[in-house]
């Protein structure tokens, strides 16, 4: 089995968009999992036309804080300053410590501290994750981390290790995973195991900056990958210098298309639609077979 990732530098630049639409295309083809890695936002099965009532969600928990015992805690103020994340506060009317729990990362320094082990590192339910099936045959697995919650790597962790089991039973082809924006942990967990990467970019100065800091990352792990440029149009000069940045590494170029928006604002795979952007997206998915299964 192939693993395809499609992420960007930058936010908002189509990454979802082509990801659903490069699925719905694979799948006439192909047995295969989507997986939204995008725990921060996740809106692939959106872009699906899944409903979210269809998703048989789980709890999960991938953080953890701290929690004070207070019979054990003799307001001795040792712990106080312990925390670089400045989650701890003093309750004069308890003369005991407080944990913001947003704040905490569960490092453990404050319990290390504590002459009276009155300090516990316990787990949390920070996120939830789940799988349902799409209208054109394929499982998507999705996660959502919790309001305020760290941990959001590990979840895209534990999706990855879900749709790969799911992706086995049911012999899967090819696992499309859809990346957080950005350069963080959830992408370099998104990358992991990665055969091949798609790069989306618009022609934009930040879009542009943005992607060639997650190309390092992509590079750092040696990943094969290809950049496409969505809404090429609305800045053919910048597209132009991006063009010449990729060389041969352009696997296409998408056009501006005010369809596009009206298949998104409708929950549908813009390859769903008759439109200029849905047969350049034909053309990628193309290139992109080739890359994934070249000998
Ligand atoms: S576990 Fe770490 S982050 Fe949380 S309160 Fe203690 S020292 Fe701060
Ligand atoms: S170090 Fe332990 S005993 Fe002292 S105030 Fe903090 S929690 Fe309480």
């Amino acid at each position: 089995m192939k693993t395809l990732t499609i992420l960007s530098g930058k936010g908002g630049v189509g990454k979802t968009m082509l990801a659903s639409s490069l699925a719905v295309l694979f799948a006439k083809e192909l047995r295969l999992v989507a997986c939204d890695c995008d725990v921060d936002a996740s809106n692939l099965a959106l872009a699906l036309g899944i409903k979210e009532s269809s998703f048989v969600w789980e709890e999960i928990e991938t953080s953890e804080k701290a929690k004070l015992i207070e019979e054990k805690c003799n307001g001795c103020k040792k712990c106080l300053n312990s925390c670089v994340f400045s989650a701890i506060h003093w309750n004069e009317e308890k003369n005991k410590p407080e944990f913001n729990r947003f704040l905490c990362e569960g490092c453990g320094a404050c319990s290390l501290v504590c002459p009276k082990h009155a300090i516990e590192i316990e787990r949390v339910k920070n996120g939830r994750m789940g799988s349902a099936r799409s209208k054109y045959g394929f499982a998507v697995v999705s996660g959502q981390l919790k309001m305020g919650e760290s941990g959001s790597g590990k979840i895209v962790d534990m999706l990855k290790e879900r749709a790969l089991t799911l992706a086995e039973k049911e012999r899967a082809e090819l696992l499309i995973c859809d990346s957080a924006a950005g350069i963080s942990c959830p992408v370099i967990a998104s990358l992991r195991g990665s055969d091949f990467v798609i790069a989306v970019t618009e022609p934009s100065p930040a879009s542009f900056r943005d992607l060639k800091r997650a190309l390092q990352i992509v590079q750092y792990f040696n990943i094969p990958y290809g950049i496409v440029i969505n809404k090429w149009d609305i800045n053919k000069r910048l597209s132009k210098e991006i063009e010449g940045f990729a060389g041969e590494k352009l696997l296409g170029q998408i056009s501006y298309d005010r369809k596009v928006v009206d298949a998104i604002v409708n929950l549908t795979p813009v390859v769903e639609t008759e439109c200029k952007a849905a047969k350049e997206i034909v053309k990628i998915k193309e290139r992109v077979k080739t890359q994934l299964y070249k000998p």
